[in-house]
């Protein structure tokens, strides 16, 4: 009998691109067949052949409080019955714009879009707009979407301008973007020594999280921190995993460094398409309509989308969730590095608030060159092991994953009973 699974990704194949609407789903990094989902609730959801699974994805982050949470969809259905979108403002965006700017210390205004690429493309735009200069500088492995200037990989000296990471980027786009090594604290200085006053923008994600996790060192942030301000470049947070991920203050309070601007999505939207840019009000005054820098959108801010992010940012903010949740997610980590221990696996993980990484390897990677160390082989055996157990971890050894507030013992002690079985028979 062929599975409702393998129907649907044959046909899907004939309509989409690859069958799928973003890359990674396809299951490229880990062979097989993506799985399609029908139906999600709390810690779960269930494939189209009915086959359910703890997942540990949460649609890539936004997840935070589990699948369809009665309250986020509640909120969703209220706002949906009152009226889909109407290009026009709402008292909604101002509550939501409010309580970003009041949990978030380093954002004096935002700007609601639609997701996290936009919001990036906008908040280089605008930085650039701001200093008046072209340069900005990434690091390699940080994801920040896919606009022109991000899809840059290094080039081939230290201190080269980035080539396209994808066709159809032009070089010339790519040559404004000046790639580093995350956690290069040395790199970063002598990039501001040679380019210093013609760099626009920083932009980092405080917590990387897409090529696997990688964890700042503390020199690292500071380091940017202080260039950026010495050299009037604008420091943007890609917080767009972090935010409302890994604490209330999101990475830049765990952290206790000021961006000038900030980036959000994911679980700002309560798993809806919104996203935010904000920062500093000087910055932010240079948008369109006070300023001269353009940015649009005609569903930004959604009433639908503010609803469900202003239902999940209702619910973090309740006494010790972030709290339960990081103990959670540390838990399912020393959990997993437990069993793989027992069988001398070389193995590790570590966690950050909600979000962790983990890896076939005997110590946790502190930069991408480490990170690709890691045996993707041995991933790719547990994670098809684990899914066949009816454990979804992120399809790819190069992403992080997410625990929700939904995953309580019974889940964790199921994904440790899986790890127990599988590594069992590791060799
Ligand atoms: C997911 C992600 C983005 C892109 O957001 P989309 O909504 O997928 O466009 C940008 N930056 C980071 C750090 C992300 O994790």
């Amino acid at each position: 009998m062929t599975s409702r699974n393998h129907q649907l990704f044959e046909q899907s194949q004939q309509f989409i691109p690859g069958g799928v609407n973003s890359p990674v789903r396809a299951f490229r990094s880990v062979g097989g067949e993506p799985v399609f989902f029908q139906r999600g609730e709390g810690a779960y959801f269930w494939d189209a052949d009915g086959k359910s699974y703890i997942d540990y994805v949460g649609s890539w982050g936004p997840l935070i409080l589990g699948h369809a949470h009665p309250e986020v969809v509640q909120a969703v259905q209220a706002a949906a019955q009152k009226g889909l979108t109407f290009g026009a403002p709402t008292e909604a965006e101002l509550n939501i714009a409010q309580l970003i700017c009041r949990l978030l210390p380093s954002i004096e205004q935002v700007r609601l879009v639609s997701s996290g690429t936009e919001a990036g493309m906008s908040a280089i735009r605008l930085a650039r707009g701001f200093t008046g200069r072209s340069k900005i500088i990434k690091f390699e492995g940080c994801y920040h979407g896919h606009d022109d200037s991000l899809l840059v990989k290094a080039g081939s000296g230290a201190l080269t301008f980035g080539n396209p990471s994808s066709a159809g980027v032009p070089a010339e786009t790519a040559g404004h973007t000046i790639v580093l090594d995350y956690n290069d604290s040395r790199g970063i200085e002598e990039a501001f020594n040679q380019w210093g006053k013609d760099i626009a923008a920083v932009i980092v994600e405080p917590v990387a999280g897409n090529m696997n996790l990688v964890a700042p060192t503390a020199d690292f942030l500071n380091k940017l921190r202080m260039l950026c301000t010495q050299a009037g470049s604008v420091l943007i947070f890609d917080e767009v995993m972090t935010g409302f991920r890994v604490g209330l203050t999101c990475a830049q309070g765990l952290y206790q460094i000021k961006p000038d601007l900030t980036i959000l999505g994911k679980v700002i939207g309560g798993g809806m398409p919104m996203a935010a840019f904000g920062g500093r009000r000087d910055i932010m005054q240079c948008l369109a309509p006070l300023g001269p820098v353009y940015q649009a959108g005609t569903l930004s801010g959604n009433p639908v989308a503010v609803a469900a992010g202003l239902a999940t940012l209702k619910l973090v903010q309740e006494q010790g969730f972030y709290e339960q949740l990081a103990n959670r997610t540390q838990q399912l980590v020393n959990g997993l590095v437990a069993e793989a221990k027992k069988h001398a696996i070389d193995f590790c993980a570590q966690s950050v608030g909600g979000m962790f990484g983990i890896y076939f390897r005997k110590d946790i990677p502190t930069s991408f060159a480490e990170v690709m160390q890691c045996d993707k082989n041995a991933f790719n055996r547990f994670f098809h092991a684990m899914l066949e157990e009816g454990i979804y971890f992120a399809p790819s050894a190069f992403e992080a994953g997410f625990v929700s507030s939904r995953h309580g013992n019974d889940e964790l002690n199921k994904t440790f009973a899986a790890a127990e079985k599988i590594f069992k028979n590791w060799q």
